[in-house]
């Protein structure tokens, strides 16, 4: 049975935004399973869209499609070829039909000829039109994330439809993040299909790393800031680098192969410094040009502050502060801490790469914090660059939630 919207709650909609709010719905026939599909009708009766329903989540249905149209297993398969389709755009040799029979990941394909590298995201949920499934490719294993009742619902039979049109036979599910409990789902790790190792070693712009997709963080390495990381790189020449939340060394690697005096890296997290360590060796870096330091970053700038150290470059690549935008405020307050106190620690002429991945901090007010974190520390800087996420994590227009990933550079003056 269909779902009735309040009065005037299907602006949104019309607007072909993807959530819909508990409060927005005026009557539920039955007690629809958690997952399934409804129809979602306006006050008048008129339909709306095709939705899952979430029958605990304050979003309490996700949109399929905003036509009348079966949501069935030909329904998913075309918005995976879509999305397929979106991350070979412009390529002469197609990423995924490569691997069909098996075979190991070629270098060939878009994000291989621009960016040298066989792990990227294949679904970024609402922006690929499959609410709340992320889809990673590590060369060849898929690392799946369910995070809604809906994706949830159709897990099995996506998982088949990836396999089908991938070529790719290995899939390890890692649905173990936090917000499945506002969907009451329980976390759920491991083989989904086919047998995947799970400490695996991918390439990123030639460069390689060691990605743990069992229990590396999201689903093993934050693929979002490819293009990000070369650009720290290119930058990095001749330069006393202090990598700043700096997990299996990312920008570290980057930096240290492009030629930085020196890297400091920083972590709370001793499992990913070990990885960083690993990485240096396989990509025959330069180990004494480097030095890891577990320990909690706020504290570790105030003893830099105090020590009178200074950097060449920083980085500050922070985990989410703000899920929503009710933790703004707070998340402001940390921000602007250690922006202020990295403008301390660079040299006249230093870069600061500066990011934040928070939902609940919008570009705008980011740049305020940052501009704000400038003023108290007394200097000035300019921003020569906007970043963001990378190409494999689309933004649909109609779902600006997507865009969560926001980075400035800056230069002291
Ligand atoms: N720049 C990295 C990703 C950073 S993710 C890359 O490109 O791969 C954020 C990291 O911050 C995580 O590794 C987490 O372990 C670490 N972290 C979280 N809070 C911290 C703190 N207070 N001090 C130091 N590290 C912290």
């Amino acid at each position: 049975m269909p779902i009735l919207l309040n009065p005037n709650r299907e602006k949104s909609l019309l607007r072909r935004h993807p959530w819909i709010f508990a409060s927005a719905i005026k009557h539920v026939d039955e007690n629809h399973a958690s997952g399934s599909t409804v129809d979602l009708l306006s006050s008048e009766g008129h339909f709306l869209a095709r939705a899952s329903y979430s029958p605990i989540s304050q979003i309490r249905a996700r949109v399929w499609t905003f036509v009348d149209e079966p949501v069935d297993k030909e329904f998913f398969r075309k918005r995976i070829r879509k999305a397929i389709a979106l991350r070979n755009m412009g390529l002469d040799t197609p990423l995924t039909p490569a691997l069909a029979g098996g075979a190991r990941a070629e270098h060939s394909g878009l994000l291989d000829h621009q960016h040298d590298t066989n792990a990227y995201r294949l679904v970024h949920a609402e922006s690929d039109g499959i609410a709340g499934l992320i889809v990673d490719r590590y060369d060849d294993v898929l690392v799946l994330q369910s995070l809604t009742a809906g994706s949830e619902f159709w897990k099995e039979t996506i998982a088949d439809i990836l396999v089908e049109e991938t070529g790719i036979k290995n899939i390890y599910e890692r649905s173990d993040a936090d917000v499945r409990e506002l969907e009451g789902l329980k976390p759920i790790t491991g083989i989904l299909r086919g047998a995947p190792e799970t400490l695996l070693q991918i390439t990123e712009y030639g460069l390689s790393f060691q990605v743990n997709i069992a229990t590396g963080h999201k689903t093993g390495f934050y693929l979002d800031q490819r293009h990000n990381r070369h650009r720290v790189g290119e930058f990095a020449k001749d330069r006393d680098v202090l990598n700043c939340f700096c997990y299996t060394g990312g920008f570290s690697i980057h930096a240290l192969a492009n030629g930085a005096k020196s890297v400091l890296s920083v972590d709370s997290s001793a499992d990913a410094l070990a990885l960083l360590e690993e990485n240096i060796a396989i990509n025959n870096l330069p180990a004494e040009r480097h030095t890891s330091i577990e320990g909690d970053v706020f504290q570790l700038l105030r003893k830099f502050r105090d020590e009178n150290r200074s950097f060449d470059m920083i980085i500050l690549d922070p985990p989410k502060f703000a899920p929503t935008a009710a933790h703004a405020e707070k998340a402001s307050r940390a921000y602007k801490d250690i922006n202020l106190l990295a403008f301390k620690l660079l040299r006249h002429g230093g870069i600061l790469f500066t990011y934040s991945c928070s939902g609940g901090v919008d570009a705008a007010l980011f740049q305020k914090i940052v501009a704000s974190a400038a003023l108290d520390a007394g200097t000035d800087a300019a921003i020569i660059e906007h970043l963001s996420q990378g190409s494999d994590h689309p933004v649909s227009l109609h779902f600006p939630e997507g865009a969560y990933l926001k980075g400035l550079v800056c230069v002291k003056g």
